[in-house]
């Protein structure tokens, strides 16, 4: 079932910094940009608590405060911003289409995927309580590692991605706990080197969560279980960091763009384009190593650039049916 077919000059997917500052270069170059919110509007930032690291705001906001005000900046150039998540594409032809929610089509010129990336945790129910709360579970310790300067806290993980943001944590808190599940890292020995070597990181192999544990507002410790020998024992933090890994959210592109072995969109290097002209990636969707906001915001405006300049060379032999300011 489809709805009459609407046809946009600028398809944004996603409203996390990358999709909003997308949003504001493109309407601000007169791209008429509509942009699709998906599931989590503000994207992972609505999950964060305070935002201290984005130039600006000297004394720092709160995430999802930060993701209003982009909103709003984008609204205010008259981005076109529409509650819907984008279901499915078809980029095999000159004309991109994409569905909205399964029903509604839509013919694109260009788009530009800000699909972002989701943090993995374990899925404790501890885990997610002191999650929502805000209350010292954490995916990302460059975000918010600052907040535990010398507590105490455990991380969870043992790849390239914990043994750096254990290494990161070692230099603000006065003790960073590794829980390993395996009797051996996953990160490049270098890496885990680095670490082993950190005096103030405790690495403990075959070890597993069992709870994150609190007083109902805050994380206090973590009940941790030896998969070994099934001793268990409890940790004290104020923080637990979870560094096993990121989903990027890029299957419904897998049929038509290149994607590399862990789902991110592969770009031409130095730009935002993919493989499909007219189609472009910013944001954690294609960036696995550096996933903060300010540098997805600037491959946001890197994506709206490409995509003006790519306008602007094709021949216009399609009448946009949504330009309504
Ligand atoms: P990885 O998938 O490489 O590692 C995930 C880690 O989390 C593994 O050690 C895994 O354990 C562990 N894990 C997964 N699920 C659980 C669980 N339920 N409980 C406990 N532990 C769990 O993800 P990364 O984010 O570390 O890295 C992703 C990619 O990015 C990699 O290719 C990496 O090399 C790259 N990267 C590179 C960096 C750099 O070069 N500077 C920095 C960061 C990432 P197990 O080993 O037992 O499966």
């Amino acid at each position: 079932m489809s709805d009459t077919i609407e046809k946009v000059n600028c398809l944004i997917i996603g409203s996390g910094p990358a999709g909003y500052t997308a949003a504001i270069y493109a309407s601000r170059a007169n791209m008429h940009p509509v942009l699709y919110q998906g599931t989590q509007p503000g994207g992972q930032l609505t999950t964060t608590n305070d935002v201290e690291n984005f130039p600006g705001y000297p004394d720092g906001i709160t995430g999802p405060e930060m993701m209003i005000e982009f909103q709003n900046q984008a609204a205010r150039f008259g981005t076109d911003i529409r509650d819907g998540w984008i279901t499915k594409v078809d980029f095999s032809g000159k004309t991109h289409k994409v569905w909205v929610n399964e029903t509604k089509e839509i013919h694109c010129k260009t788009v530009i995927i800000s699909t972002g990336a989701s943090a993995k945790y374990l899925g404790l129910d501890s885990e997610q309580k002191y999650l929502k709360l805000g209350g010292g579970v954490s995916a990302c310790a460059v975000c918010d590692g600052f907040f535990y300067k010398n507590q105490e806290v455990v991380i969870v993980g043992a790849g390239d991605s914990a043994a750096e943001e254990a290494h990161y944590l070692s230099k603000l808190c006065s003790k960073v706990t590794m829980l390993v599940r395996r009797d051996e890292f996953r990160a490049s020995k270098i890496m885990a080197n680095r670490v082993k070597k950190t005096p103030n990181i405790e690495i403990l192999f075959n070890t597993e969560t069992e709870e994150v544990l609190g007083d109902g507002q805050v994380v206090t410790g973590v009940r941790a279980i030896n998969n070994k020998t099934h001793e268990t024992f409890e940790i004290p933090a104020t923080g637990f960091f979870v560094a096993i890994g990121h989903k990027p959210n890029t299957d419904i592109f897998k049929e038509f763009l290149k994607l590399d072995e862990t789902g991110y969109i592969k770009n031409i290097p130095g730009t935002s384009k993919t493989n499909i002209d007219g189609v472009f990636v910013s944001g954690d969707a294609a960036d696995h190593v550096y996933r903060q906001a300010v540098t997805a915001a600037g491959t946001g405006c890197m994506a709206a650039l490409d995509a003006e300049r790519y306008l602007a060379a094709v021949e216009s032999d399609f009448e946009v049916s949504t330009p309504t300011y």
